[in-house]
């Protein structure tokens, strides 16, 4: 089954066209990446899976509870850790659901919980992010540029918890990053999206050996 469906979705801004005849599934469990270069529509096909952009045709359909890692992280500054979860429980109807859940998948929030978010540095407000995502107990969490800004360290250590949280849970993501090395490293398949249009997709194992995807997204052959 898949959980996320978008057929033909078309997206027009102002008469510029972001996103055209866009095809594209994450079934459920699965580790789906979408990557592509600045301006390709990335972020038009995240606000269209949230409807907040309105297609000019094609369709999306998702089954189950969808929740986002926002690009930027949007954190409340002013809040403790653990009232920025709270708040994702509440965005997503869920207010009040205990975040003891969240400190035991992600245990390295669990010494941060009193702390400012604003304080954090990047990749502890990235966590945070994922874990007020996952309040709202997501079948499918779409992660837009988790990489954006932070170490490869911290990045590896994400990328772990993502991993995790697919093998226990089965979670579903969709990875969208500019880094097509660790989308395409986390991810069983991928989607290449060039000006508004997916040009490539398939298995990350044979989109790695693509003189396409080598030359463009990994640097070089
Ligand atoms: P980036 O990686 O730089 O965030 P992206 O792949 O997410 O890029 P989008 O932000 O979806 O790309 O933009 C796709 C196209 O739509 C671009 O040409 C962009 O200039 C245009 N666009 C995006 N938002 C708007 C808007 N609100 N009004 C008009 N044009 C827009």
């Amino acid at each position: 089954m898949n959980i996320v469906e978008v057929t033909g979705l078309t997206v027009r801004y102002a008469g510029a066209t972001a996103l055209d005849g866009v095809d594209l599934h994450v079934g459920a469990g699965e580790l789906v990446a979408l990557i592509g270069p600045n301006g390709a529509g990335k972020s038009t096909l995240v606000k269209a899976l949230s409807g907040l952009v309105d297609p000019a045709a094609g369709q999306v359909t998702v089954r189950g509870r969808l929740a986002q890692v926002p690009e930027g992280r949007e954190m409340f500054a002013d809040l403790s850790v653990d009232d920025n979860l709270r708040l994702g429980g509440w965005r997503n109807g869920r207010h009040g659901r205990d975040t003891a859940g969240i400190y035991r998948l992600l245990p390295a929030l669990d010494g941060l919980r009193r702390r400012r978010a604003g304080l954090l540095s990047g990749g502890q407000q990235q966590m945070v992010a994922i874990g007020r995502a996952l309040m709202a107990r997501p079948d499918v969490l779409v992660v837009d540029e988790l990489s954006l800004g932070l170490a490869p360290l911290v990045v590896t250590e994400l990328i772990g918890h993502l991993r995790t949280l697919h093998a226990d849970r089965g979670l579903a993501v969709l990875l969208i990053d500019q880094n097509a090395r660790l989308a395409l490293g986390l991810c069983e398949r991928a989607y290449v999206l060039e000006a508004g249009r997916v040009v490539l997709h398939g298995t990350s194992d044979r989109l790695r050996r693509d003189p396409r995807v080598t030359t463009a997204y990994l640097g070089g052959p």
